[in-house]
């Protein structure tokens, strides 16, 4: 028997297995690929090198935040949280009445970049947590020129800011365990809406890019940062040494050896144990100031309590403003 005899390895009570047959595979006939039509302008811009040009690049968001400032003093109609809490009374008035400036370009062109990674944080943190109730909640109320939006809200007694910053702002916070008193006042022009203006902010027939509050009453309690320190790109710091050393010592603070998100950071405030009351009648007065000058007509006085000459460096205004 030769050791290839596959009838005994088959065995007395099994069947040999007919031998399937092997049909040849019929080969796809290959179409050859139409070649596009180059135009011959492009065909020439394709046949010249080119890369990416940083000088160019810089050029390119220059004109584009021209562009996008434009677009915001053209179309801007009422004030924000970020004018109240921030703002010189007469940049205000100029952007609801629209009045053009000289030069549209924004004194500081890394600031844009600084918008793109804020919103980034923003998203960051919203896409990833559950914790909140209700996220980007609009809150225009067109009868006072007023317009904002909220981070977060946790049910109807936290309002969660988030802010994105430099190190530098972020290593006085840690140290301080204080926020920044700009901060403060926008999330108090949150609570002054939500508790004196809701039911306009439900009500209204505008236009609104987020969802309007849900609930039917808030009374805010307490007040939240979350910190979150994203870039060195301060004015104030001078060299790529001096920002590693400023990241070097946020570090040193938190003693982080074991956070990997030692760039991060959470304050709470609990309004029952600090009084606010004069803060938000600041707030009060500087809407009704607002108001005031539109619904007469009016131009900001020179003295006005609301008029910030310390604000004047970002101030699109500045080349032709008469108070500063
Ligand atoms: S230049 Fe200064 S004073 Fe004038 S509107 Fe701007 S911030 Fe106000």
């Amino acid at each position: 028997m030769s050791i290839f005899n596959f009838d005994d390895f088959i065995g007395p009570n099994q069947e040999q297995t007919e031998q399937p047959v092997i049909q040849p595979i019929e080969q796809p006939v290959i179409q050859p690929i139409e070649q596009p039509v180059i135009q011959e302008d492009l065909a020439a811009n394709i046949e010249t090198e080119r890369y990416f040009d940083l000088n160019n690049f810089l050029t390119e968001v220059y004109n584009k935040d021209i562009e996008k400032n434009h677009n915001m003093i053209q179309n801007q109609k009422y004030m924000s949280a970020y004018d109240i809490s921030s703002g010189c009374i007469q940049n205000i008035i100029n952007k609801i009445r629209n009045v053009p400036v000289r030069n549209y370009s924004s004194k500081w062109l890394p600031i844009v970049l600084r918008s793109y990674l804020g919103n980034s944080v923003h998203d960051f943190i919203q896409e990833n947590s559950n914790q909140f109730t209700e996220k980007e909640i609009s809150i225009k109320v067109p009868e006072i020129n007023f317009s904002g939006r909220i981070d977060c809200l946790i049910n109807n007694d936290v309002i969660v800011e988030i802010k994105s910053l430099p190190y530098n702002d972020y290593r006085k916070i840690i140290k301080t365990k204080s926020p920044r008193t700009n901060d403060v006042y926008q999330t108090l022009v949150y609570k002054y809406i939500l508790e004196n203006y809701l039911e306009q902010s439900k009500n209204h027939n505008e236009n609104t890019r987020t969802q309007k509050p849900i609930l039917n009453n808030y009374n805010i309690k307490y007040i939240q940062f979350i910190y979150v320190a994203h870039d060195i790109m301060a004015s104030d710091i001078e060299s790529l040494d001096e920002a590693i050393q400023s990241v070097q010592h946020v570090k040193k603070v938190l003693n982080s050896k074991h956070n990997t998100f030692y760039f991060m950071c959470n304050l709470l405030i609990n309004l029952d144990e600090c009084d606010v009351s004069p803060h938000l009648t600041y707030i009060k007065n500087k809407i009704e100031r607002v108001n005031y000058y539109l619904a007469n007509n009016l131009n900001v006085k020179k003295d006005d309590e609301f008029v910030d000459t310390k604000a004047c460096f970002f101030c699109l205004y500045s080349d032709s403003c008469p108070f500063k």
